[in-house]
């Protein structure tokens, strides 16, 4: 077991996060070509608006000064401010940062919200640091993002090993150098925050809900039921959590995860809470877990199960493995999971994949009700927040899924037509300064 945990392990470090925007300006073109997308107009969304690269100092634990670099990419803001997460990851880099902040501008236009697209983060291992150290790190970052963000030109929001506690750091320091007279009015600078300091009810969950929602619509389209349907989940941190939290909740089995750390199954069923219990006191690995199993790295995806739900990182299903998954569903719970190569292998089998874009939009669109709950001065119940979220996401999957059945074409590219389309309405009407 411990030899098995140690190879685990290693063959977990060996995953390359490559090609994002490779595989992000495929799926564009591929849209693009279906919906002959005006070659001037293709040029604008081609390429990013701005991309900011700062290194900076901080002071750590023992005295000594470390330099990190930071990013931030604005892609596209014809339909509203910038809009996406920052991720504290040691992938994190400018190609990286370019591709996700792309999707953002797919997955906003597509929810119908008025934002753009946006995402960055800093190159870091946080395992790596402590609390303290992580709180100088973020504010610092935060001051020298500086006017470069702001609650009316780009929100940042969490995402991979950022949580409700890093915006709050974040919007804290964004306050604190502001004119006294503009503070509070700026607490929606960025969103998902914790619920004591501006943030939304539920809007830790919304991802997950939202990737359960995506699973549960499709179901309900095609006559099924959730009940004793078998599911894996790679990444059990926030999206991965809670979408297995609701799918639970509705009758079906978890029975295989994977983290950073190794990857367990049981055939018979994983408690999603116990789990969840034993990851918190474990340093968030699931590694070990009493009632599973280890599996390899590589034997994954292969895992007998009808949903798989990637929720970790980008570029996990490949040509490797795409022809060994079980899964009659994959949903998209992480930005960018399923690369292009793998994607074909997938539809060639009939597999069906509900894509990123649309699949995990839940938290884009609590994070746009956090920023209208903090820009209207609202206090939005929780009830009231998942009703919402229930009814705009629910009006995204029918428009993406009838899109796909009219033009008989993917989910994916349905759903990038749809987005496109809007952006490229705006650029129509607006025309092209001066
Ligand atoms: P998180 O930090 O809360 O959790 C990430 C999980 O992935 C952890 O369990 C971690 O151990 C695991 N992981 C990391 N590297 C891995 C690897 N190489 N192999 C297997 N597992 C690995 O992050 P999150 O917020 O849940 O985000 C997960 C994905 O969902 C990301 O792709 C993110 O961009 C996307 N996403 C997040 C949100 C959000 O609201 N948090 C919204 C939309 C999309």
């Amino acid at each position: 077991m411990a030899t098995l945990t140690a190879e685990i392990e290693k063959d977990t470090k060996k995953i390359p996060v490559k090609g994002m925007m490779n595989n992000v300006m495929m799926q564009f073109e591929n849209a693009a070509d279906q919906i002959q997308l005006h070659p001037n107009i293709k040029k604008i969304l081609s390429i990013t608006n701005n991309e900011i690269i700062v290194n900076f100092p901080v002071k750590m634990d023992n005295g000594e000064v470390e330099v990190f670099t930071g990013y931030r990419v604005q892609h596209n803001n014809a339909l509203g401010p910038y809009k996406g997460g920052l991720r504290y990851h040691p992938t994190v880099d400018i190609d990286a940062a370019r591709a996700l902040a792309m999707w953002m501008t797919w997955k906003t236009s597509l929810a119908g919200l008025p934002y753009g697209g946006g995402k960055g983060g800093i190159k870091l291992d946080p395992s790596k640091y402590s609390q303290e150290e992580l709180e100088r790190i973020t504010r610092r970052f935060t001051f020298a993002l500086a006017d470069n963000i702001g609650p009316e030109h780009d929100i940042p929001a969490p995402d991979v090993n950022t949580n409700s506690q890093t915006m709050a750091w974040m919007a804290d320091t964004y306050m604190s150098t502001r004119p006294p007279a503009e503070r509070t009015a700026n607490q929606h600078v960025v969103t998902g925050k914790p619920a004591g300091s501006g943030g939304l009810e539920g809007r830790d969950r919304s991802t997950g809900y939202g990737v359960y929602l995506s699973i549960k619509f499709w179901a309900e389209k095609n006559k099924k039921s959730l009940k004793g349907k078998k599911f894996i989940v790679q990444g059990f941190g926030n999206v991965g959590y809670w979408a297995a939290y609701f799918l639970e909740k509705d009758g079906a089995k978890l029975v295989g995860v994977q983290d950073a750390y190794g990857s367990i199954q049981n055939q018979k069923g994983i408690g999603v809470e116990d789990l969840f219990n034993y990851s918190q006191v474990n340093d968030g690995s699931i590694v070990n877990f009493p009632n599973a199993n280890p599996v390899l790295k590589n034997k994954f995806f292969a895992l007998n199960c009808d949903i798989c739900i990637p929720a970790a990182l980008g570029n996990q299903i490949t040509k490797e493995n795409a022809s060994k998954i079980k899964a009659k569903l994959i949903a998209e719970g992480a930005n960018g999971p399923t690369n292009v190569d793998g994607e074909k292998i997938l539809l060639d089998r009939g597999i069906t994949i509900i894509p990123d874009i649309l699949c995990n939009s839940g938290g884009v669109v609590g994070s746009y009700f956090e920023w209208l709950q903090n820009r209207n001065g609202e206090l939005w119940q929780l009830d009231e927040v998942m009703s919402k979220l229930d009814k705009k996401l629910k009006e995204s999957f029918n428009k993406v899924y009838e899109y796909s059945e009219r033009e008989a074409m993917d989910m994916r590219t349905a759903a990038y037509c749809i987005a496109i389309q809007r952006i490229e309405k705006a650029y129509v009407q607006r025309g092209i300064f001066p």
